[in-house]
């Protein structure tokens, strides 16, 4: 007799989309693609759910009570640091540039193909696993990341990262001393397509800078070397 194998979900995925069928069409797909879904109608709802436990977000823009924009905004600005990926019908660029900008970790314009979402969700969840051995700790002054459990400490302070915040901070920590060239930095998150419009970058490196730096507008953490990129000091 086969006994069905009652396996662990690879995440825990919220949906919010308030159109039933596509909504089932994705709680389906991710179903069988091992993950665990949830489906929300309402940014109200996916704003009183994001906080249990989800590993990953996957929001609609057009929501019956408010942008899905908002949404991202309001999660963020509560420190919910998930992994969240921006789904869009209109699939304009500025959309995708507001949605990088709000805090979204990446961004896909409807009509998708389930290919094409689940190869998303997993390039984001290997970002969030990733972690180099075999340090598990890095450390420039009173900057601490625990790469194992992929948190970052500023004097002694806990600070909540998105995924793509500690993706950055990670890849200038690695090459502290060193100058990091936008190309550089952004390949190292995004990948070999992320093409050269820095726009994403300079939004998320000024995001970081709120969250590490003393002053944010007098960073000496993250140092701007102009038209070239960016560096981390060893000593201030
Ligand atoms: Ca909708």
């Amino acid at each position: 007799m086969v006994m069905a194998e009652a396996t662990e979900p690879l995440a825990r995925i919220l949906v919010v989309e308030d159109e039933s069928d596509t909504a089932e069409v994705i709680c389906d797909l991710l179903q069988n693609a091992g993950y665990e879904a949830t489906a929300v109608e309402s940014g109200e709802e996916a704003l009183q759910y994001i906080g249990q436990n989800y590993d990953l977000v996957l929001l609609d823009i057009k929501l019956p009570d408010m942008n899905g924009l908002e949404v991202l905004r309001r999660a963020r600005s509560e420190s919910y640091d998930q992994p969240m990926i921006v789904l869009s019908g209109y699939g304009t660029g500025s959309d995708r540039v507001a949605a990088l900008e709000d805090g979204a970790d990446d961004y896909l314009s409807k009509p998708f193909s389930p290919e094409e979402l689940v190869a998303r969700i997993r390039a984001i969840r290997r970002r969030v696993e990733w972690s180099p051995r075999p340090s598990t700790r890095l450390v420039v002054r009173e900057l601490e990341l625990d790469m194992t459990r992929r948190i970052a400490f500023v004097r002694g302070q806990r600070v909540n990262l998105t995924p793509t915040e500690y993706a950055i901070l990670a890849h200038l920590m690695r090459n502290a001393g060193n100058v990091v060239t936008h190309k550089e930095l952004s390949r190292s998150v995004w990948g070999e397509n992320c093409g050269s419009d820095y726009r994403v970058l300079r939004v998320n490196i000024s995001r970081l800078r709120q969250k590490i730096e003393e002053k944010d507008r007098e960073p000496t953490y993250i140092v701007t070397v102009p038209n070239v990129g960016y560096y981390i000091p060893f000593k201030r």
